[in-house]
């Protein structure tokens, strides 16, 4: 037995112990409402929330509950399933299908019919954004590298060489087969990976029985069934000029709510600000008038990699691009915030019921 299964082993006796004894106690306290764990994968914290509730009644009409061993044993079902989407599709893993693909090598390879189907997805949404999200600008994350330590601004050259292998159209999917018409181009997953895996995990959620929930995966958040008492879930949204705060509220449920802004992934060079979302056309961080955007669908995949292209794309394409998918099934709805910390709200939000805006609390001046 390793080190780590004796230490889990130590922490399951005790957790048995503590049940134990709670067991002996007369009478035993309704369960909470929620029963939440958290794991990191895919470079990002994940925090999920299950409703205990079963949604049946035992013959007394008293509600029945999930026990603690079912819903844990559930979350660690998505933990293996998000590191099975991380082995294949990271980009800075070795053996995943994903670097095996950037090798320079090769010009074609017989990919596994969902991760082709991925990519084929992704160019897709490179057409509907004009190239402003696109899964080809590996050569440039990589030159930038932005959260790596010392990262620095790369050269005007090399920016240029790294952009001359970015474009959508340089990956053709044929059958079972992937081709890159430019041995040098390399794809990049970031901006819709953890949304698709989140999307995955949560249709694993719903095909186990729980009948209501919340998982937060970094900038991503998907809530799914009804809640019984409030109904929707209220997912705050934080402000990008002082991550200290939140500019306001959405309520969603069977939904998908991702974000995308500079505010957690960056480094600072002479007082400027170089952010991790890229312009595929210059290869250069994206500066457009918006400084993060939370991006509502019921496709996970697709709130992740809009909201990528949002935020390279500003208002002006924001607006553009919500008329252009309106009743699509990728219609989608967003609140921007600006550079002057104004907020934007797509139609679908501006009356009752969509955007909550914060509001300081009234201060009483003391006397
Ligand atoms: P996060 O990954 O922080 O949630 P995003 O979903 O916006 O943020 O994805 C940003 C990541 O996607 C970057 O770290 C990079 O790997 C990749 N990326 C950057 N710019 C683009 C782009 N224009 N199109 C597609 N992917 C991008
Ligand atoms: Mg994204």
């Amino acid at each position: 037995m390793n080190m780590l299964k004796r230490i889990s082993a130590l922490i399951l006796s005790f957790i048995t112990l503590i049940s134990l004894v709670s067991c002996g106690k007369e009478k035993e306290p309704e369960p909470e409402e929620y029963y939440s764990a958290t794991f990191f994968a895919m470079d990002t914290e994940i925090t999920v929330k299950l409703a205990r509730r079963t949604g049946e009644t035992d013959e007394d009409e008293n509600a029945l509950f999930h026990d603690e061993a079912y819903l844990s044993s559930v979350i660690k079902e998505c933990a293996n399933l998000v590191s099975e989407y991380e082995s294949a599709l990271s980009r800075t893993k070795e053996d995943s299908v994903i670097s095996e693909i950037n090798k320079e090598t090769d010009y074609f390879f017989d990919l596994d019919p969902e991760v082709l189907a991925l990519i084929k997805e992704s160019n897709e949404i490179s057409e509907l954004t004009a190239g402003a999200f696109d899964v080809t600008v590996g050569t440039v994350t990589e030159l930038w590298n932005v959260t790596s330590d010392g990262a620095d601004v790369p050269s005007d050259e090399s920016i240029e060489e790294a952009v001359s292998h970015v474009g959508y159209e340089k990956i053709e999917t044929d059958g079972a087969t992937l081709r890159k018409t430019d041995r040098k181009t390399k794809i990049d997953l970031g901006a819709i990976g953890k949304g698709y895996a989140l999307g995955k995990m949560i249709d694993h959620l719903r095909a186990s029985d729980v009948d209501y929930g919340i998982v937060s995966f970094g900038g991503n958040v998907g809530a799914f069934g009804k809640k019984p008492t409030t109904g929707k879930f209220k997912v705050a949204i934080t402000n990008a000029l002082d991550t200290s705060k939140v500019i306001g509220y959405v309520f969603v449920d069977d939904e998908f709510v991702s974000v995308s802004a500079d505010y957690e992934r960056n480094f600072v060079k002479d007082g400027v600000v170089y952010g991790h979302i890229f312009d595929p056309e210059t290869g250069r961080p994206a500066k457009s008038d918006v400084i993060s955007v939370a991006v509502l669908s019921e496709n996970s995949a697709y709130a992740d990699a809009l909201s990528t292209a949002l935020f390279v794309l500003g208002t002006d394409g924001i607006k553009d691009l919500y008329k252009a998918l309106a009743g699509t099934d990728v219609a989608f709805e967003a609140v921007a915030q600006l550079e002057d910390g104004s907020v934007y709200l797509t139609e679908g939000l501006s009356g009752d019921g969509g955007f909550e805006e914060y509001k300081e609390p009234e201060t009483t001046a003391e006397s």
